[in-house]
């Protein structure tokens, strides 16, 4: 090959990779500039991918102590409906470890008389959310979308404890290399035991609050319900959760007035 077909070779790989670009990467140690990434490959309005990080006035995560407390409104139950998994996906998302549900799964959570079914839960280290003044050992969030494409995250914050088997399945079957995923038809799982068996499926106390996604786009109008109750794992099982992914938490967003809903 000569200069200008390597030249030309090279234009045209370029050409290639704009056109099929990913989005642009992120991590949690530079949460402080998500909002000023750039999509070098887009112009405006879309070149700042992640702006709403910054600009939002609703961001998630929170400390709870820094929001009112308003329990004069009647709230709906919220009611879990997480039934065994034949068919999910263990999947390492290059931030957390995660478990996708399959596409047949009837999971869901009732608010009122709307539905939103499961799509995936996923762990952070240490908890995103801040209660009584403290973060917790980690945090478990269970996304709900709906048809119309409305987000409800229900979150619980995890204690160290009791050994919690359900835990363990996912530890034992999330890859180890980011973006992996593991669908195997001999591994079920079932969601709503990483809960306490104490808890009523049918009225779970909680918080309930407006934020965002707490990564990147951190794309607001997602409505939280933080569990009063937390659960467990054992100190194993988090250095073990921490194996693949610690401090992979955002830290708490200003309030901006927000007022939370509880059940207690
Ligand atoms: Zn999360």
């Amino acid at each position: 090959m000569n200069k200008i077909q390597v030249f030309t070779i090279a234009i045209l790989l370029g050409y290639i990779n704009l056109l099929f670009a990913a989005p642009p990467e992120w991590n949690h140690e530079e949460q402080a500039t998500w909002w000023a990434i750039e999509d070098a490959t887009k112009d405006l309005p879309m070149r700042y991918p992640f702006a709403e990080c910054g600009v939002g006035q609703h961001q998630s995560p929170i400390d709870l102590a820094t929001a009112k407390l308003n329990n004069t409104k009647k709230l709906n139950k919220l009611q879990s409906s997480y039934p065994i998994d034949t068919a999910p996906t263990f999947f390492n998302s290059g931030h957390g470890v995660q478990v996708n549900t399959s596409l047949n799964y009837k999971g869901e959570i009732k608010i009122g008389e709307e539905s939103y079914p499961l799509i995936q839960f996923h762990f952070h280290e240490p908890s995103e959310h801040v209660i009584d003044g403290k973060p917790f050992a980690a945090e478990l969030h269970y996304v709900h979308v709906s048809d119309d494409g409305k987000i409800i995250v229900v979150a619980a914050a995890i204690d160290i404890g009791a050994e919690n088997p359900t835990f363990q399945t996912v530890l034992d079957n999330v890859p180890h290399e980011p973006s992996g995923k593991k669908t195997d038809a001999n591994i079920a799982i079932n969601p709503a035991s990483l809960l306490p068996a104490s808890l009523d499926p049918n009225d779970l106390d909680f918080y309930s609050f407006a934020g965002s996604l707490t990564t990147p786009p951190c794309s607001e109008g997602v409505q939280w319900y933080l569990l009063s109750q937390v659960i467990t794992i054992s100190a194993t099982q988090l250095d073990q959760l921490k194996s693949f992914y610690s401090n992979n938490a955002r830290s708490s967003q200003n309030i901006n007035g927000r007022v939370l809903s509880s059940t207690n």
